[in-house]
């Protein structure tokens, strides 16, 4: 049995028991000389290479995977694929302006649209229902936070979100926590492993060399281009795009003042039943987060089930990541009794997979785009917990960079060159702990009625030290 199959994530997580058999990929080049070599198959690795691919049909591109197609947060995560960037509407204004926060989001709004279409349009059976997002409120904390949220968002002209009522939202979805939400129309859901997979079969279709089991040690610069070293195989690449994600900093030392691996965890019901349904009200097919500051986030699934996971982020001690942080027990005790609290009427019902995984957070909460290494490195990273949709937009920019070419992704916010810095090891890992502990303090708080006056200090702090 592998390492992979071995760990918790393999025998307990319900996108890989679903997903069917893993597919095999076989390089057709293998040994050649490639245009470009992406390592990291996760989405961010499979849409650089789909959006290169549809441009540039000849151009001859490996994707290389430690492990295979899926295998970080891509293939573990809830599936929403929304407009979320990394930090609230709020204060993305408050720190960027007005016209900058309505410029990103307007285009991760078309970016959702445009994710959904070139699905469909490549028939990938990724099982996406584009029902929007609904933001919860469930306790009096909450519901200014989501308010104070909303005036923002009316600020900056985002005229297809609405505020709702605590009646209109327990019409959608019948919780006795909820108090109003907001309700944002961009946002599907999916199975995100059935869709790396899809993804990368229609990009092997084109002609992408993809190598997994492939640990790439280093990468060095020479006369004609980089150099791609996994063990006693190397490929030869005019540009390298890493794409690792939490793993960013293992693989470059300098990285690991930009990102922090987190982990979080989820929990998947048994099927419910058409009466335990109809105790909700839920029919439509909307993804669900409440307004915590490690909030919770809830769906539906294809074949009847909820899946429930955040509330808690693990950040591992020196960033190491590892098999040993998929499962997290105090993390599942702690979702079973917030779920048996939002759902009452589901008392009963069992969980049959629970799983977790590590997503990489940065000093300024936004993901981090750029170049390095005499311009043959790009590298993309950093989605903070939502790169399912942001990695489609991330391909985009990814792509531009290869290719040298200016475009209005350049204008968004996470091509700036100042983003900010962690201290280093072991502070980071450390603080980070701390920051997060404090925020989960925080929000177990406000769950009580208790209400500080203000956000929690080393939140409030953080981006002052870091960015
Ligand atoms: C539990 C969980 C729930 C989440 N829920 C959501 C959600 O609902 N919506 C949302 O938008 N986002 C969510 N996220 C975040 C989202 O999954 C990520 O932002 C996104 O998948 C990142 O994709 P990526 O390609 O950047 O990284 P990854 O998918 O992590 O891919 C990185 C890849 O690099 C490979 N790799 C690492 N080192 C090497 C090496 N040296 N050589 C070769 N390969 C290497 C790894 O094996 C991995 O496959 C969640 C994350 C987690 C963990």
């Amino acid at each position: 049995m592998s390492m992979t199959e071995s760990s918790p994530y393999g025998a307990k997580a319900y996108w890989r028991a679903t997903a069917g058999d893993r597919p095999v990929f076989e390089p057709k080049r293998r040994g050649a000389q490639y245009d470009v070599a992406i390592i990291g198959a996760g989405f961010h690795g499979l849409w650089t290479a789909y959006h290169l691919l549809k441009e540039e049909p000849s151009l001859a591109i490996a994707l290389i995977d430690q492990q295979h197609v899926g295998f970080g947060a891509t293939g573990r995560n809830g599936g929403f694929a929304s407009t979320k960037v990394g930090m609230r509407v709020e204060d993305l204004e408050r720190k960027y302006g007005g016209p900058a926060t309505h410029d990103v989001l307007r285009a991760m709004a078309r970016q959702i649209d445009d994710l959904v279409a070139t699905i469909r349009a490549e028939e990938i059976d990724a099982e996406v229902d584009y029902g929007g997002l609904l933001i919860v409120a469930t306790n009096k904390s909450q519901q200014k936070r989501l308010t104070r949220e909303f005036r923002a968002i009316e600020r900056i002209g985002l005229e297809t979100m609405s505020l709702l009522s605590v009646e209109d939202v327990r019409a959608r979805v019948d919780s006795p926590t909820y108090l109003g939400g907001i309700h944002d129309p961009h946002c599907a859901v999916l199975h995100p492993l059935k869709l790396a997979r899809g993804l990368a079969k229609v990009c092997a279709g084109r002609g992408l060399d993809i190598y997994e089991d492939m640990r790439v040690d280093r990468v060095v610069a020479t006369s004609d281009g980089m150099l791609v070293n996994s063990g006693a195989t190397q490929l030869r690449a005019r540009k390298v795009v890493a794409t690792l994600n939490a793993w960013a900093g293992e693989f470059r030392p300098a990285f690991r003042r930009t990102v922090l691996p987190v982990y979080t965890y989820i929990l998947m019901t048994e099927p419910l039943s058409d009466a335990q349904w109809q105790t909700l009200g839920w029919s439509g097919r909307e993804g669900i987060e409440d307004s915590r500051l490690h909030l919770h986030f809830y769906r539906r699934t294809r074949d009847g089930r909820i899946l429930w996971g955040g509330s808690d982020n693990r950040v591992p001690f020196l960033g190491r990541i590892g098999k040993r942080h998929d499962a997290n027990e105090w993390s599942f005790q702690r979702l079973t009794s917030t779920f048996r609290s939002t759902f009452p009427t589901l008392a009963g019902v069992k969980f049959e997979y629970r799983w977790g995984g590590a997503f990489a957070v940065t000093p300024d909460f936004l993901p981090h785009y750029g170049i390095a290494e005499a311009g043959h490195l790009i590298y993309g990273h950093g989605c903070c917990g939502h790169g399912v949709g942001l990695s489609y937009l991330g391909g985009q920019i990814m792509r531009d960079l290869i290719q040298e070419r200016r475009s209005e992704t350049e204008r968004l916010l996470f091509m700036r060159p100042d983003h900010g810095a962690f201290p280093p090891e072991p502070l980071r890992s450390i603080g980070g702990s701390l920051t997060l502990q404090e925020s989960r303090w925080f929000d177990d708080a406000q769950a009580k009625g208790i209400s500080p006056a203000q956000e929690p200090l080393l939140l409030r702090l953080a981006p002052k030290w870091f960015a």
